[in-house]
């Protein structure tokens, strides 16, 4: 007799949404979260403005946690500009005046954790073990075993692995990952601004630097600068008034004098791809599956899309009484998540490397791309198309 069906790792966005995917399912779930309970009811600003693409709102809906969230903390983004350089051509990303007045929303990370974890609190069938991390896993045809920090070991049919990009439980079931480190930072830091943005985001490519602005209302942005660690870290640590300033200078003043609203969180720059997404017993959601570039703003997006993909097959399973952990089922999870990822994850990273590649050929390469893209309609469109994601 097991103690638990599904035991999952990690109660961030991903973890979350799984169990919460769950309800009414009649499967009983272990939710293992290594932070206590009163810092997820209630997670700090961690400066992420999360881009939710519609069919990532219409997900949170039906779990129950997009209706928590106060309707003055979700930003329309109606429009995105890509600029390379001085260059007055722009990859533009418009709604193309289709039904929809916005190509998605801008909600703070935090506020959709606290949204999730409120919607999945007290469900029937959840155990929340919190305030204990997960020491060690194995997991094999016959079921998992899990070795918590304080000692007590638990056993479950299925093992969910939802612990982030550096997944140490994707280590210990022995899958492997890609994982570039690609030795730059983001900064992420909220100003106002003395002229509107329309609600249009703005991604700038140019002296050895990347900026994007994300609109919060027309006068406050979340300002996102990428540069080489070392220079990130020594602008973080700039009083708030010469940090505004300094971000005014490196956009250009487009949006005019600006103010320090809030930050700066800085994060580390590396993208991971998991070789497989399950393995005999066991399988991996959001980032422990696929840690994207953040410069796409697909990260959430897709790991709310594994969630909801494996809680599907799951719940299904459990309804006609088939296992919820037959190798079948993992690999068509694997084969759909793939499917719904590598595209999106190698063109992400394709896309960096033709706007941040600094040498001579680099130069005219990227100016010959862009160019091309810019004037081509049906490529303009087909990432649009991308981007919105029905
Ligand atoms: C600056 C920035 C901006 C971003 N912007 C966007 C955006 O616009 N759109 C978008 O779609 N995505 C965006 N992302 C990506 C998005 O934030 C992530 O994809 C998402 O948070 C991943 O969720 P997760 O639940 O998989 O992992 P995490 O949020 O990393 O959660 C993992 C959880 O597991 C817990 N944990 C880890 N190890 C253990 C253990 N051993 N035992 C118990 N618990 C454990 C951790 O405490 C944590 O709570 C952005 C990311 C960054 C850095």
């Amino acid at each position: 007799m097991r103690d638990f069906d599904i035991i999952v790792v990690g109660a961030g966005p991903a973890g979350l949404a799984f169990a919460r995917a769950l309800e009414g399912s009649g499967l009983n779930i272990a939710l293992v979260e290594r932070q206590p309970a009163d810092v997820l009811a209630l997670p700090p600003v961690d400066g992420r403005e999360i881009a939710l693409t519609h069919r990532s709102v219409a997900t949170l809906e039906r779990l129950g946690a997009w209706g928590r969230i106060a309707p003055d903390q979700i930003f329309a983004l109606r429009a995105a500009r890509v600029y390379n350089g001085q260059s007055p051509l722009a990859l533009g990303f418009d709604t193309d005046g289709g039904p929809e007045d916005r190509l998605g929303c801008l909600v703070s990370n935090h506020l959709i954790r606290q949204s999730l974890f409120a919607a999945m609190e007290g469900q029937d069938g959840v155990t929340l073990l919190a305030s204990t991390g997960v020491e060690h896993v194995h997991a094999d045809r016959a079921g998992a075993r899990v070795m918590l920090a304080d000692g007590r070991t638990l056993t479950a049919r299925l093992l969910v692995a939802a612990d982030s990009r550096f997944s140490a439980v994707r280590e210990q079931l022995g899958i492997s990952a890609e994982i570039n480190r690609l030795g730059k930072s983001m900064l992420v830091a909220r100003l106002s601004h003395e002229r509107p943005n329309h609600g249009l985001a703005t991604e700038w490519f140019g002296h050895g630097q990347t900026i994007a602005m994300l609109p919060l209302g027309e006068h406050q942005s979340s300002a996102v600068l990428t540069l080489e660690s070392a220079t990130i870290d020594r602008i973080a640590a700039y009083p708030p008034e010469v940090l505004a300033a300094e971000i005014e200078d490196r956009f250009e003043r487009r949006l005019g004098t600006m103010r320090f609203v809030s930050g700066p969180h800085v994060y580390p720059l590396a993208t991971t791809y998991a070789r497989h997404f399950a393995s005999d017993g066991a399988a991996l959601i959001g980032d422990a599956a696929v840690g994207m570039h953040p410069v796409t703003a697909h990260g959430f997006n897709l790991g709310l899309q594994s969630a909801a993909t494996l809680a599907g097959l799951v719940r299904d399973a459990a309804q006609k009484h088939r296992s919820i952990a037959s190798p079948l089922l993992l690999r068509r999870y694997e084969a759909r998540h793939r499917l719904a990822t590598r595209p999106l994850y190698s063109g992400t990273n394709l896309l960096v490397h033709l706007y941040t590649a600094e040498s001579p050929r680099a130069h005219v390469a990227r100016r010959a791309a862009l160019g091309a893209a810019a004037r081509i309609g049906p490529l303009n469109t087909a990432i649009t198309r991308l981007l919105l994601r029905h």
